[in-house]
């Protein structure tokens, strides 16, 4: 039998180079051009309702969104917008808005020109800006108002409203063509070519490169793949990723990781979006949540404290494990935005709760701190590791409190004000 190939360590691959785009500033955050991927959410609230649009907007920046996009869909909803910005602002919120413009947004801009200014960036669907021989004009128009207004745009094609006209074109070339190819094909092209076509066109209206950021947005992954991989190979523009209409739940968010993560890997992706479809009455702020756990686990930023835990199995013998696991992930980022100020850098920190003796202690040892709980079988104590060193044995029904407290006390010793090594922490505690 053939020996299995050893691969030397310097031939395995991790994520490709950044593709290289123009930077963007969109009011106080760089996109590209080598900047941190950023995070945007967008709200679901009727922008005319001014209270509830501030009160979601701030809760999806608190949850971590650098930038959140709100609809403007009719002369109330853009009247409203500047009240809204005003508002953000009375409570200390910065986080950049942009507005999200369909069929009207020409008249909208010009109509209201305290909703042009208050926005960060406009929001143009290529496929939708207008219609036959108003398009062309309207598209003008608004890019007219972002060049007077000094506003970067967002060129967004979608896949639900591609530019009709653009893909009969490309049909009929297709099918007049010696070697046709399948309609998919060509649509996908339709997609680039929309959002490639509408910024050359935004160019020579005067709009520079560092004002422009393009997505193409499709539902289905390969397709979103194809899509988004082409649109870099052709163009340094600042990249926009998101799956459209993801979806609810688990589908969503597998949906949206499986591909974006082949994106960012590949280098491709500037800014993320994951567009879930929330629960009824469910947290808008989970969308930003997911982003936020894309980007961490897989190399690219830090965000929150990360608890690793392990899935439990038949050796768990109870749910204090899990329990356990939920109530320290969700109290880091309940206590996050605080932490953020008080406790600078504490978002490296590694958590590790781990079910029983199997991987319980050397997954702990990797963590800055972690439990291993104890499994069927086993003696009812709970060793804690610091750092990589045994610290101490928790017993008793108060493990999980216990724990916590620890947490809090490490966090506290290694990130506050007094901010002692980690080994003095240990000592300290012992
Ligand atoms: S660490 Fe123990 S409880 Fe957790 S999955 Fe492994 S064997 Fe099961």
């Amino acid at each position: 039998m053939n020996k299995p190939e050893i691969i030397p360590q310097d031939d395995i691959a991790g994520p490709k180079a950044r593709h290289k785009t123009t930077q963007v500033m969109v009011g106080n955050v760089a996109v590209g051009g080598g900047a941190p991927i950023v995070v945007q959410s967008m709200t679901n609230t009727d922008t005319a309702d001014v209270e509830g649009t501030i009160a979601q907007v701030a809760a999806l920046s608190r949850a971590g969104s650098e930038m959140v996009r709100i609809t403007v869909d009719r002369e109330e909803a853009a009247a409203a917008v500047p009240h809204i910005r005003d508002g953000l602002r009375k409570r200390g919120i910065t986080t950049p808005l942009i507005g999200d413009f369909h069929y009207i947004g020409h008249k909208l801009l010009a109509e209201y020109p305290a909703c042009a200014e208050a926005l960060d960036k406009y929001r143009i669907n290529p496929g939708n800006v207008g219609f036959k021989n108003k398009r062309d004009t309207q598209f003008a128009d608004i890019i007219e108002i972002a060049n007077k207004n000094n506003k970067p745009v967002r060129i967004g094609a979608n896949w639900g409203s591609l530019d009709q006209e653009l893909l009969t074109k490309l049909m009929d070339e297709n099918t007049a063509s010696a070697n046709p190819r399948d309609a998919r094909a060509v649509t996908r092209e339709a997609m680039v070519q929309s959002a490639l076509l509408s910024a050359a066109r935004a160019q020579e209206l005067g709009m520079p490169k560092n004002r422009m950021i393009l997505s193409a947005k499709v539902s289905a992954v390969q397709d979103l793949i194809a899509v988004y991989q082409e649109l870099a190979r052709r163009s340094d523009y600042a990249i926009h990723l998101g799956l459209t209409e993801a979806g609810m739940g688990s589908k969503g968010i597998v949906a949206s990781s499986a591909a974006l993560g082949i994106l960012l890997q590949d280098g491709i992706g500037d800014t993320i979006r994951i567009s879930l479809t929330p629960e009824p009455g469910g947290d808008r702020t989970l969308e930003v949540q997911v982003a936020q756990e894309l980007l961490q686990t897989m190399g690219f930023r830090t965000f929150v404290p990360l608890v690793a835990a392990c899935p439990g199995c038949g050796r768990t013998t109870s749910t204090t494990f899990q329990e356990l696991a939920r109530s320290i992930q969700d109290f880091i980022r309940d206590e996050m935005p605080t932490w953020k100020t008080q406790y600078p850098g504490v978002e490296q920190l590694n958590v590790a709760v781990m079910g029983c003796i199997v991987n319980g202690p050397g997954e702990s040892k990797h963590a800055n701190i972690g439990i291993s709980l104890p499994g069927t079988g086993e003696a009812p104590a709970a060793p804690v590791f610091v750092d990589g060193k045994k610290f101490r044995t928790l017993r008793g029904p108060t493990i999980a409190a216990d724990f916590k407290a620890l947490v809090i006390d490490y966090i506290d010793q290694r990130y506050g004000k007094g901010n002692k090594t980690p080994e003095s922490a240990v000592t300290a505690a012992e």
